[in-house]
């Protein structure tokens, strides 16, 4: 290690020697880090070596509340202090009110399955769909459903999959957003149709209006379930506690039988929910399904936190008019070719494949960005971004974009 008459820059960009100590320690698993991050207030984190970005990730769409809100960490403390695991065998108040309150959004009578992740509450999922006594599963082209091995079955991206051959099978793919393929693959063999409302890996990809209400048409038909995941969507990412019950992205009522969720649930404590209404609600029976984590009243007293201050401080409102602001920003720029999404899950695309470039240029000036193909951006921020971080982004975007290019115009 370097003593402080010799810092070297580490792989991670700052001089602190925790990029060197990453890569010999941990699995090289997501490459190298970009760089080491200590703190953060609000929508902005601080690195090692003490230099502020703006993060538009959001840990990808995870920190609702951004970093360190102290409703976040109020609740967190106060319920360490009291029970932090008990395991199911018992409940607990924060638990069952979870449950209680995930239902009343979604407005339906059902059960919920808490888990610690998005991989683990498709999981979950995916075996109430066994329990069907159907096996087949109708998923989307593009969509990204995790990296068990079940949710990878789930999941269309070849280079994710391949390298885990063989997962488990009778998973049909259709392409993405088309009713008319949709319906000639669903019959009654088929046990659930699985999609996104808004695909958010593939790079926030909106469907039509009439796509999922043209879903749950086909669905009822062929007496299968339809299974929304909201993992990257829900929790006020768009606007709306769910994508399905957004207006702008959805043409109408939709009441799907089960819902996935996970990332922003907790703010960032780990944690995924499996929420099935009606009849689908009662599909596990004792020992079909169990987790040793899940459910537990820190995760849940977190998602608590985050729900109440969601509600409290008015951020369904905020996403949406942040997220206008923020599109308007984006879009300022001609070489940004097309702008997406609803609320504060923002796609665009470039007029070059420069997107990884664009990353790297953003962080140089102080933003956390993120690319989700050569030439595809996503924006999936804190849903407490304020005005003033969106203007500080408008003012710097277009010296980003000539960074990417290389230093020129298009
Ligand atoms: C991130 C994501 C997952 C997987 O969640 P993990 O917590 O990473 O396991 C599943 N579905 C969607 C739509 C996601 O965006």
């Amino acid at each position: 290690m370097s003593g402080p008459e010799s810092p070297s820059v580490d792989p991670t960009g700052t001089t602190t020697g925790w990029g060197a100590r990453y890569a010999d320690a941990l699995m090289n698993a997501f490459g190298p880090p970009k760089t080491t991050l200590v703190s953060g207030h609000g929508a902005r984190v601080v690195d090692a070596d003490g230099k502020e970005y703006l993060d538009l990730l959001g840990g990808i769409a995870v920190n609702t509340l951004g970093h360190a809100h102290p409703a976040l960490v109020r609740a967190v403390s106060e319920q360490a202090g009291r029970l932090v695991h008990v395991s199911n065998f018992f409940a607990t108040p924060p638990q069952v009110t979870l449950a209680e309150r995930l239902l009343g959004l979604l407005g339906s009578e059902g059960r919920v399955f808490f888990a610690n992740s998005g991989t683990e509450a498709n999981e979950a999922a995916f075996k109430l769909t066994r329990r069907t006594g159907r096996t087949r599963v109708v998923v989307a082209e593009g969509g990204f459903h995790g990296r068990t091995m079940g949710a990878l079955a789930l999941t269309s991206k070849e280079a994710y999959r391949t390298p885990f051959a063989p997962l488990p099978g009778e998973v049909v793919f259709v392409p993405y957003g088309d009713a008319d393929a949709l319906a000639a693959a669903v019959d009654q063999s088929v046990a659930a149709v699985l999609l996104e409302p808004v695909q958010g890996e593939a790079g926030v990809v909106v469907p039509p209006a009439d796509y999922l209400l043209r879903a749950r048409q086909i669905t009822h038909a062929a007496g299968a379930l339809l299974w929304l995941d909201e993992v990257q969507t829900g929790i006020g990412r768009t606007g709306t506690w769910f994508a399905h019950q957004n207006p702008a992205l959805v043409a109408g009522e939709v009441v799907p039988d089960i819902v996935t969720l996970a990332k922003g649930l907790a703010g960032g404590v780990p944690i995924g929910a499996c929420i099935a209404t009606g009849g689908a609600g009662k599909l596990f029976d004792p020992g079909n399904h169990g987790t040793t984590f899940g459910g537990n009243p820190l995760a849940a007293a977190a998602a608590l936190a985050v729900l109440d201050t969601v509600e409290g401080d008015g951020l369904l409102e905020r996403s949406v008019t942040t997220g206008e602001r923020l599109r308007g920003a984006l879009a300022a720029d001609d070489r940004v070719t097309e702008v997406r999404g609803a609320g504060l899950m923002v796609g665009l695309t470039l007029a070059a494949e420069v997107a990884a470039e664009a990353v790297v240029a953003g962080q140089d000036a102080g933003f956390i960005l993120n690319a989700t193909g050569p030439d595809r951006m996503r924006f999936v921020p804190p849903l407490v971004l304020t005005d003033a971080d969106v203007d500080a982004l408008a003012a710097a975007w277009s010296g980003i974009l000539d960074s990417a290019w290389g230093g020129g115009s298009p």
